[in-house]
């Protein structure tokens, strides 16, 4: 067990907090919030840590923009929101995350003042990693606290280096961090079966591992969205212009024996909400496997997969899900993606789910609530349901 930060004492010293106010923002103008999801779910720990009589400084990456100042990624439109969320507290907002400024103003704190740092990714040394600016970091505070999940998957200065950076400094997990890691941590550990994990996407490339990780534990893998074509396709299914990866064809056929030697449930869709091009306002039919045309694609769940899937949802006693059923951008292709959102809700099953798209389509269906776990992360949830050590994890102190 990681220790948190209810596990050392920060009654009149600085914390350290590295968060993941990754968030998107609008296309436009760059510096409109559209989703505030990362920020809300960080405001436990925030506040527990200045009612506690420490003051916290916060740091951050937003977007990529590859070691280099760039306004359009910066952290003041979190700021200016978590300015508001925190009203009646002084939050503060430094326009670097190192440097004499950044000196001055941590120091200016007093017990329960925040300060916001700019965006670490505007120093290449982030991501490389870099001992001094992990140094720099650690030197503003008492205490090195780890929320950020989503960032847990990568070895970066703020999220690794620093832990180590400076003698004695407690490095904990903060209350977010530890939620993920148990629930996380419990679904694959100790699932309540039977235990079904739905895994959707684009992709099978970069959801193989943890497909192959999740069949070794589950009772039912049900493999849908865009990547369950290649399935598809692997059983002699033609799967007209789908999105289809012919170098995992192969693979697909390993994953598909390797269930039936276990005795595992795979599961793949049975019909198909098809288009004519990419598009939501493409021409549309709903078909079963193998009727798909040649420059028709399938964009979407059928109606008999889904009457399926609510059986295997149904009877399940923890769910783990990530990644849509289908397009679900487009509001003519979203039907199975919101449907099994709804199923997994109704379920009474402890309710996993896996980062990425899948929770804004959980968001989106009005339905978040009744989730036992929503992750912040997506590439960090992935790596953790494959069983992985996350470089953000191993360096926090045990207990
Ligand atoms: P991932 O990041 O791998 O979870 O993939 C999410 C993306 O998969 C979303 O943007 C969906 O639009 C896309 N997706 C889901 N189903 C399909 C499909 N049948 N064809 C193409 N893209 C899909």
């Amino acid at each position: 067990m990681k220790k948190t930060i209810a596990d050392v004492d920060i009654k009149g010293k600085k914390v350290i907090m590295r968060i993941d106010f990754n968030v998107p923002l609008d296309k436009e103008t760059n510096s409109k919030i559209t989703d505030t999801t990362r920020i809300d779910s960080a405001m436990d720990t925030i506040n527990y840590i200045i009612s506690n009589g420490a003051s916290l400084i916060l740091m951050s990456h937003l977007g990529r923009p590859d070691g280099k100042v760039n306004p359009k990624y910066s952290l003041k439109p979190v700021y200016e929101y978590l300015a508001k969320k925190l009203s009646g507290t002084t939050v503060l907002f430094a326009n670097d995350c190192i440097g004499d400024e950044v000196v001055k103003l941590a120091d200016s704190l007093k017990a329960g003042d925040v300060l916001l740092l700019e965006n670490l990714r505007f120093h290449a040394e982030e991501e490389n990693n870099d001992a001094n600016f992990a140094k720099s970091l650690a030197n503003l505070a008492d205490v090195y606290v780890n929320d950020a999940f989503g960032a847990a998957h990568r070895a970066h200065a703020s999220t690794a280096g620093i832990a180590k950076a400076k003698a004695n400094m407690p490095a904990v997990a903060g209350l977010l961090m530890e939620k993920e890691i148990k629930y996380l941590g419990d679904a694959v550990a100790n699932p309540e079966r039977p235990f079904v994990a739905i895994i959707g996407g684009a992709k099978v490339s970069s959801k193989i591992s943890v497909l192959e990780s999740l069949l070794e534990k589950v009772d039912t893998l049900a493999i849908v969205g865009g990547m369950a074509y290649t399935f598809l396709k692997a059983q002699g299914h033609i799967v007209g212009d789908s999105l289809f990866e012919e170098s995992y064809v192969d693979t697909a056929k390993e994953v598909m024996a390797k269930a039936e030697k276990m005795g595992k449930t795979l599961f793949l869709p049975e019909d198909n909400v098809i288009a004519d091009k990419f598009d939501n306002n493409a021409n549309i039919k709903t078909i079963p496997n193998d009727e798909i045309p040649d420059g028709w694609m399938g964009m979407d769940v059928g109606p008999e997969t889904l009457k399926d899937m609510k059986k295997i949802i149904d009877s399940a006693k923890t769910i783990v899900w990530n990644g849509p059923l289908g397009v679900f951008e487009m509001e003519n292709f979203s039907n199975g993606t919101f449907e099994v959102a709804k199923y997994i809700a109704e379920s009474g099953a402890v309710s996993v789910i896996g980062g990425g798209d899948s929770v804004a389509a959980v968001n989106q269906s009005g339905v978040a609530d009744k989730m036992t776990h929503i992750s912040t992360g997506g590439g960090a949830a992935l790596e953790f349901l494959e069983g992985k050590e996350l470089p953000g994890i191993a360096v926090l102190e045990s207990k």
